[in-house]
This record gives C-alpha cells, structure tokens and sequence, in this order.
C-alpha cells in the first residue's frame, strides 16, 4: 500500500536495521494500543535477532495482563542503561510516556495523534491510522517480519480497543484489511474479547453501579457527566483503574452524544476523559486544556472547583455539539441555545 508516509517508513526500517539495542516505551496509564503497539514491535524486533526492552511509567491494566509479554514489561520512572535507538509509539510528545532518559538515545516517534510535537529523530505520523498498531503492522511488513501470532494478537488487540470496539470514526477499509490479516495469523477474537472486556473483579461491577448511579446530565440531555473520586472507589471496593471503558457506556444511551467523566486526582485536581459520537470533535476541547487526544476520545488534566470545572466542560462540549450540528452561525450571532 503506497501512501505519504513511504519515507519516514522507509527510514525506519533502516535505521532499526543499523541498530541493535532498542528501548521501546508508550504513554503513561498505558491502554491497549499503547501495549498492543508497543509488544507487537517487541516481538517484531526480537524476530531480527535485536535486543529489546520494553519500558513504561504504569503497569497495564489487569485484563491485559493475560496478553503475551505483557507482565514481562519494566514498569520504571526513568530508563537506565544503553541503547542504540528508542522506539516511541502512542504519544504526542515525549513527555507522555512519563519515562525519563528516553531522549539520550536516537528517538524513533510513531504516531497518530493529531499535533504530535516531532520529537524524533525520525518522526512518523499517520492521524488516519485507527490505532498506532495499524503503523506498527505496516512497519513489520516493511521489515519483512512475518505476521505471528503474537505479533498478530497484539496489533488486532490495539485496533479492538482503540477504535472502542470499533465504534469509531477512525476506522477504514484499511482497519478491516488489518484484522483480516491479523485472524489469518492465528488470532483468536472472541478470546481477545473477553480477556479484555469479560474477565473483571466484582470491586469494578459495583463502581461502575455507584458512578452511574450518580450520573448527571446536561439541560439538553445530549451530554453526559460522570465522576468519581477516592472515597466512592473504596466504598464500592474497586480502584481507579477499575474505571478504565466505564466512560463508553453512558453512550450506550441513544439521546447522549457525548460524555465528560471527571477523576479527582487530589484536591482540586482532575483527569478529565471525554468522548463523542460521530462528528463531535472533543479532541479539540481537550487539546484546549494542554491535552489530547482524537476526534471521539480525548482527555486532559485540569485544576479547579468540580461545579466550574463541570459546567465549563459543558458549555465547551455543547459547543463542539453545535459545530457538528451547523448551529455554529446561530452561537455567534447570539441567538443559540441557553449558556451559550
Ligand atoms: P483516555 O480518556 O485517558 O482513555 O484517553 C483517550 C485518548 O485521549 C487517548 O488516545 C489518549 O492518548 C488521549 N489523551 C488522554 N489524555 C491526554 C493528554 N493529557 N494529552 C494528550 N492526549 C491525551
Ligand atoms: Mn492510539
């Protein structure tokens, strides 16, 4: 398949060629393209004959832990040792992987998030890709890698969770080519399925009924709010990290189109996630409060009073609702709906 991106590719596939240490490392509070990215290129590399290390901030979350090579991954704040060249895969800039050191070596950025910053010294960027891993599988093809089963595994894993369950706007023709390839390789997708979705503690089922319980919505019913802080996990016997897809289900609602889910850090301070149906371009609210994301699934850090901090969320969001509805003429003349 030729696309623009035959040259950042191709110099790649020479430069790992020329190298033999590599460090590859994904965001911090990893998810699975971030993992699936990460080990799909592992297993790649080790099928050369290089020697890898897979680094990261956080562990993955539980369900994906039962992937192969996953628990093998060093959970480390900074990466010690030498190595020819880091490969970066799933982050806008190096910062993202929270892994500190990264940038002595010769950095290898893949990505698809829209404003990557080109940290590398080579700098691959594909904002139409699905998931990062429809570039690593392209890279392993251009390597002349043949498609294992884990490699395989790791990327259709990826695309699953990053297109959530192929609900995104993301996808295209290339997304199911990749599949295709990826189940002619071994993989087995009801069993990636429920190892992702199916296999949770019952701490996470009761959280998931206490933050939905104490669900809200906007006057126009179209977005929904969500919280939860450290007090509601403990009560319900989970953890933060039991919240991870809790996000997708209010859009399981078919009047709600959007969805903002507020994580107390400490204090006054919150991760926000976000994500749309559709047209809604929420990456752009996100990418508003210094963070990031895609058109349907974005998040950020912000500081503030929760009341404020929910009802500017709101009023941002409305808007992102009102670009995709054309009502843009309407807000700037004044005459659009309530707050805005
Ligand atoms: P999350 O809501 O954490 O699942 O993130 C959804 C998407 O937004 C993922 O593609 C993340 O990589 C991206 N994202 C979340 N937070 C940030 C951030 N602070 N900066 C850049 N991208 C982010
Ligand atoms: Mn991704």
């Amino acid at each position: 398949m030729m696309t623009n991106n035959t040259e950042p590719i191709q110099q790649i596939v020479e430069a790992i060629r020329a190298r033999q240490r590599f460090v590859l490392s994904s965001h911090s509070r990893p998810d699975g393209d971030s993992i699936g990215s990460q080990l799909a290129m592992a297993y790649a590399l080790h099928a050369l004959g290089k020697d890898v290390v897979a680094v990261n901030a956080d562990p993955a979350p539980g369900p994906l832990m039962q992937f192969p090579g996953v628990p093998d991954i060093r959970i480390a704040p900074r990466v010690d040792g030498d190595f020819d060249a880091a490969i970066i895969m799933e982050c806008g800039d190096l910062g993202r992987t929270g892994v500190e050191g990264l940038d002595r070596f010769f950095v290898i950025n893949i990505d698809h998030h829209p404003g990557n910053a080109n940290y590398g010294q080579i700098n691959w960027f594909d904002a139409s890709a699905a998931a990062c891993a429809e570039m690593v599988f392209e890279l392993v093809r251009a390597l002349g890698v043949p498609l294992t089963t884990d490699i395989a595994t790791h990327i259709y894993l990826a695309i699953l969770t990053d297109t959530g369950s192929f609900h995104y706007s993301s996808i295209s023709p290339r997304t199911f080519d990749i599949c295709r390839e990826c189940l002619e390789a071994g993989v087995d997708p009801v069993l990636v399925a429920r190892n992702v979705y199916d296999s949770n503690n019952m701490g996470r089922l009761k959280l998931f009924g206490a933050v939905l319980s104490a669900m809200q919505l906007d006057p126009t019913g179209r977005i929904a709010i969500v919280y939860v802080d450290h007090e509601m996990a403990r009560e319900a016997g989970g953890t933060y990290e039991d919240t991870e897809g809790l996000i997708n289900l209010p859009l399981t609602v078919k009047e709600i189109e959007a969805v903002v889910f507020f994580k107390q850090i400490e204090g006054d301070e919150y991760r926000v996630s976000m994500r749309s149906k559709g047209d809604i371009d929420i990456g752009a609210v996100a990418k508003e409060f210094g963070g990031g994301g895609h058109k349907n699934a974005a998040g950020c850090t912000v500081r503030g009073g929760i009341d404020a901090l929910q009802k500017l969320f709101i009023e941002k969001i409305d808007r992102a609702i009102a670009l995709q509805d054309g009502r843009v003429a309407e807000l700037q003349e004044g005459t659009g709906r309530g707050t805005l």
